[in-house]
């Protein structure tokens, strides 16, 4: 079983099986960056610039920006996505790690 995996349109969007399946813009809730020093990051995703398949899991390194603290940079290997039978299943970016309650307000 194999998944072709590939990124178009200069990082716009990484398609899976020749499907468009993630695409900048978005807003991903990624913790501990390598670029910044924020301990959880609300990252918007400017470019994607590798795509690769790690067992089941699709992950992929992009360009971005931090809009918590305003840093920008490459991340290493995040996860967006699974094959599962081969088919290509999204995970969820925006929710996951967060805490859902209510925002300190300690400014
Ligand atoms: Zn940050």
């Amino acid at each position: 079983m194999s998944v072709a995996l590939r990124i178009l349109d200069d990082g716009a969007w990484v398609s899976v099986n020749d499907e468009r399946r993630v695409a900048v813009s978005e807003l991903w809730r990624v913790p501990r960056l390598s670029f910044c020093d924020c301990e959880l990051s609300d990252l918007v995703v400017e470019g994607f610039v590798d795509v690769g398949v790690d067992g089941r899991t699709v992950e992929t390194r992009l360009y971005g920006q931090c809009i918590v603290c305003g840093q920008s940079g490459t991340t290493g290997w995040l996860p967006v996505g699974r094959i599962v039978d081969g088919e290509y299943r999204d995970l969820d970016r925006e929710g996951g790690a967060a805490p859902t309650g209510p925002t300190p307000a300690d400014t």
